[in-house]
């Protein structure tokens, strides 16, 4: 009574086992999708393999059906149990024998999996990176026939990835332990320099490399300058009706206060963080799963592995990790093809603070030089006039014929304006007050307000003193903001926020180099009221990236990475 979960078939005709047939009669698929059947074949001829494909696309696949159609198990790594767990479910649920090997097993349980590897009852077997590199593990693997390695979330072995984790640097071990084993390596994480660093860090140099087109066209991007941020979450929100999605935020304190904020506005909405107690944490992820109008208000301790295929949003109210965090946290939105929409909001508040982390953060100066090359990058597409599709293709080296007409900079185009004259004279105020204020402070003189600071300084008496009174505070603070992100100033956090001017800014003041700069939207409804107080609220944003709350946000990250169930 052969039904398509019925393997045993399959694994009696193990030698005869063709990869459409196993697609079909294991996974009850009709078809393969996009290069999955190149990849397969590829593998199962026993070639290496690079796969970058994005998520959703199908990766785990491009591993599992040449591990069943080779002789031997097919080793699997995978960073996080969580994953680990999710696909072993998943394969046992079609009838695969697969199993993880990780610190969450009882003994018993890890004896009982190396019996089974000892005598071929497995398919595929999931394990860690740091176990993958033992001894231990190649003397097991020394006795059995091994179908093949698959080192999955590959982007982690490089520094250049959002999720590096040094335990899979030593994987470059099996190529020379296990020669003639056919290695895959799989991501969605395909920026040129990420892609490079695999295929050297893991030794990859003679595998094919399968790319796809990176592109998600049914998401809509939308980046706004962060005015009142709840507000304008609310307003975006207010564009689902009946839908789920996913709010990020930086840290654990905002994720509380905004699930509460929002379940008070009358939006369903569950807070998710690494900090929350386990059976809490999966419940209201549960939750999301199976709901169909529900937001989860999450730190980035949420996502990897998740696939709900009806996640019709996602918005940031903080600056993501980088370009490839940002094109992973939103690519969980639309995996079932339908118009989705991300958003983000981000201020000057975010850059300062992201690059005092930087700056102040413990890692060596070439880890620094990364982390600030990644920061610019996502930078240069919350600023782009162009359209945001093409920004964030082109930064995994993919162009986009023309623009995409749905992203917001594509259906509301930005006005660009010659800010060179503008430029010059913030980059001279900046100068003249001697580099020693923040951006609040250097607008009040160039906009010539007398208050307090303005007079004891003695700034009010410059010729600099209301040079730039024709443009208003707000215009003056997005000047700097790209100023900044075009890396022609810095900020001095041991200076208090001090803006620094950078040696490219000489090319400006010799009016060497012509600037245009984004044109702000008018402000709509209560923040155009606001906007007297601009120059107020940009201090207290400031004031906001004190040392106190970076300790914080900085302690926080770590222990989201500690408890992001790393094994
Ligand atoms: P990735 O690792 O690339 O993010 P997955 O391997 O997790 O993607 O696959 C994403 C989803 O697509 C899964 O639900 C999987 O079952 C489904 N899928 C993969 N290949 C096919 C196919 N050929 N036909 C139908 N569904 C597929
Ligand atoms: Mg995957
Ligand atoms: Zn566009």
């Amino acid at each position: 009574m052969p039904d398509s979960h019925d393997t045993t078939n399959l694994f009696d005709a193990r030698g005869a086992a063709n990869p459409l047939d196993i697609l079909k009669r294991v996974y009850g698929f009709s078809a393969f999708r996009g290069q999955q059947q190149s990849v397969v074949e590829h593998v199962v001829a026993g070639g290496d393999a690079v796969v970058l494909f994005p998520t959703g696309a199908g990766k785990s696949l491009c591993f599992q059906i040449p591990a069943l159609c080779r002789k031997g198990v097919g080793i699997v790594v995978s960073p996080l149990i969580a994953l680990m767990r999710d696909q072993v479910e998943a394969l046992k649920q079609v009838g695969v024998r697969a199993a993880a090997l990780n610190s969450s097993l009882t003994r018993e349980e890890a004896v009982a999996i190396r019996r089974a590897l000892s005598r071929g009852e497995l398919d595929l077997l999931y394990v860690t990176p740091e176990r993958a590199v033992t001894d231990g593990f190649a003397e097991m693997a020394a006795d059995i026939d091994i179908a093949l390695f698959a080192i999955d979330e590959a982007h982690c072995v490089s520094q250049w990835g959002h999720d590096f984790r040094p335990e899979y640097r030593g994987l470059d071990c099996l190529a020379s332990r296990f020669p003639g084993v056919p290695r895959i390596a799989l991501t969605a994480t395909a920026d040129p320099h990420t892609r490079d660093d695999i295929i050297e860090r893991l030794a990859l140099n003679g595998a094919r490399v399968f790319t796809s087109s990176f592109d998600r066209p049914n998401i809509a991007y939308e980046i706004v300058e962060r005015d009142q941020p709840r507000q304008q979450l609310l307003r975006f929100l207010s564009r689902f009706k009946d839908a789920s999605g996913i709010v990020y935020c930086l840290s654990r304190a905002k994720v509380e206060e905004t699930a509460d904020w929002l379940n008070a506005q009358g939006i369903r909405a569950l807070p998710y963080h690494a900090g929350m107690d386990r059976a809490l944490r999966d419940a209201h992820q549960d939750a999301f799963l199976k709901e169909e109008n529900l937001c989860l208000v999450a730190t980035v301790a949420f996502g990897m592995g998740i696939d709900k295929p009806d996640v019709r949003y996602v918005a940031h109210l903080d600056l993501p990790g980088s370009v490839e965090a940002y094109y992973q946290e939103t690519g969980r939105a639309g995996r079932d093809g339908l118009p989705s929409e991300v958003w983000m909001a981000y201020g000057m508040a975010d850059v300062i603070q992201r690059r005092r982390m930087i700056d102040e953060g413990g890692s060596p100066e070439e880890i620094k030089r990364i982390e600030r090359a990644k920061l610019n990058a996502l930078l240069a597409i919350c600023e782009t006039a162009g359209c945001r599709r093409q920004a964030i293709l082109a930064h995994f080296g993919e162009a986009h014929p023309g623009r995409c007409g749905h992203c917001d900079t594509c259906l509301k185009p930005v006005e660009t304006w010659d800010g060179t004259e503008a430029a010059i004279k913030a980059l001279a105020a900046v100068y003249r007050t001697g580099e020693r204020f923040g951006t609040g402070h250097v607008v009040d003189v160039l906009i010539g307000t007398v208050n307090e600071k303005t007079e004891r300084f003695g700034h009010v008496n410059m010729p600099v003193f209301g040079a730039g009174k024709e443009l208003p505070a707000r215009t003056w603070q997005s000047v700097f903001r790209q100023l900044l992100a075009l890396g022609l100033i810095s900020v001095d956090h041991a200076a208090f926020g001090a803006l620094k001017l950078e040696p490219e800014a000489r090319v400006v003041f010799r009016r060497e180099r012509q600037l245009f700069f984004r044109k702000d939207r008018p402000a709509s409804g209560k923040a155009a009221r606001g906007q007297k107080s601009a120059g107020a609220r940009q201090r207290s944003e400031l004031a906001g990236s004190d040392l106190e709350l970076f300790e914080r946000l900085r302690s926080e990250r770590l222990s989201i990475a500690r408890d992001l169930d790393v094994p």
